[in-house]
């Protein structure tokens, strides 16, 4: 069990490139918190730059583009679906650090070539070189993206081959160097609320490829917190996902040469809340986001936040969550998706009735 300045200086080893603006904001929901009945925070990583559409991203690519700069690379390669937070945040991250950032998207839900929306608008005014991979007829997401990282991993070679550096990021920074920046990110956290004078009893935040968790819970294990994650999933999980971002966080802990580990035991990630699937939005998700909007004035999105935080509050209403818990919701961003296609926005793109 380490101290905050004893964790600090391990984050401080590893060649990290600033991308954000760190701390972000961390600050109480008061209406809320009213209305439901528990101390409600958000800590505010929608807000982490490096422009207006941050995002949980930036913090993992301090760490990944640290490294790619450290190893002299001229250019990164990621992977996502064609409205991937991450791909877009990479790219911006790219562009500051002069990489050129190559993208291969999965069309998930299939883009108008003559009308980009959202990321995949974003991805286009950032330069990026980007390569969509179509969905085969009856092929799922996962065999999708099995093709796009190995069409990848080749151009990545060819690349190498002309002698152009080239760094290969998984889909959602999620390797144990990307996990390192949401374990900085676990630490700032407590340096804000003990300075509040406010001790956390749970952290909820949106997860995917579970890059976000395994920092979030390295961190809690560096600093021995007996705070809880709620993690809710996005997506469908099979039964080894909790053992896989253990063995993620665990891997992010030995990189820092800490001893402390993470159980997969501590991860239960909730899988009651994504359906019908990634980027197809229900009536729950679409629900939270408008709550908040319309307690607090604040934007989540369709996809991640809104699932995560309806997920939240229905644990505070069966009280799973206690009344009277201080509660940490972690914003990850994700608001473009506002402006994605109709599919992924659903019913928020409609006037209401009344
Ligand atoms: C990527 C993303 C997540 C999930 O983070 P992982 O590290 O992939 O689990 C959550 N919210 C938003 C808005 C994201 O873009």
């Amino acid at each position: 069990m380490k101290t905050i300045q004893e964790a600090r200086t391990l984050l401080q080893r590893l060649p990290q490139q600033s991308l954000g603006f760190y701390p972000t904001p961390l600050h109480r929901l008061e209406r809320l918190s009213r209305q439901l009945g528990v101390e409600l925070y958000l800590k505010r990583d929608d807000l982490s730059g490096v422009n207006l559409f941050g995002g949980n991203k930036i913090r993992k690519l301090e760490y990944l583009l640290g490294d790619a700069v450290d190893r002299g690379c001229g250019a990164a390669i990621t992977y996502g679906a064609t409205q991937s937070n991450h791909a877009m945040q990479t790219a911006a991250a790219c562009r500051r650090c002069g990489l050129a950032p190559i993208l291969y998207l999965v069309s998930v839900v299939e883009p108008d070539p003559r009308q980009l929306r959202a990321n995949l608008l974003l991805d286009s005014v950032l330069g990026a070189e980007v390569h969509i991979v179509p969905m085969a007829p009856g092929e799922t997401e996962a065999a999708a993206e099995a093709r796009a990282f190995r069409m990848g991993a080749d151009h990545a070679a060819r690349l190498e081959a002309q002698g152009t550096g080239c760094c290969d990021i998984p889909m959602g920074g999620a390797n144990p160097l990307g996990s390192v920046g949401f374990i900085g990110g676990w630490v700032e956290l407590r340096e804000q609320l003990e300075a509040l004078g406010v001790a956390a009893d749970w952290v909820c935040h949106a997860t995917g490829t579970g890059g976000t968790l395994a920092g979030l819970a390295a961190g809690r294990a560096l600093l021995g917190d007996d705070t809880r994650i709620l993690p809710v999933s996005v997506s469908a999980k099979d039964t080894g996902y909790e053992a896989r971002t253990a063995r993620l966080a665990n891997e992010a802990l030995a990189l820092l040469g800490a001893e402390e580990r993470v159980e997969a035991e501590a991860l239960a990630v909730a899988r009651d809340y994504y359906a019908p699937g990634y980027e197809i939005p229900n009536e729950a998700g679409n629900g939270a986001v408008r709550l908040l909007a319309r307690t607090e004035g604040i934007l989540l999105d369709p996809v991640y936040s809104g699932k995560a935080f309806g997920g939240m509050v229905d644990q505070i209403r069966r009280g799973r969550i206690p009344q009277g818990s201080t509660v940490v919701f972690w914003h990850t961003g994700g608001a473009t998706a506002l402006f994605a296609e109709g599919e992924i926005v659903g019913d928020l793109a409609q006037r209401e009735e009344g």
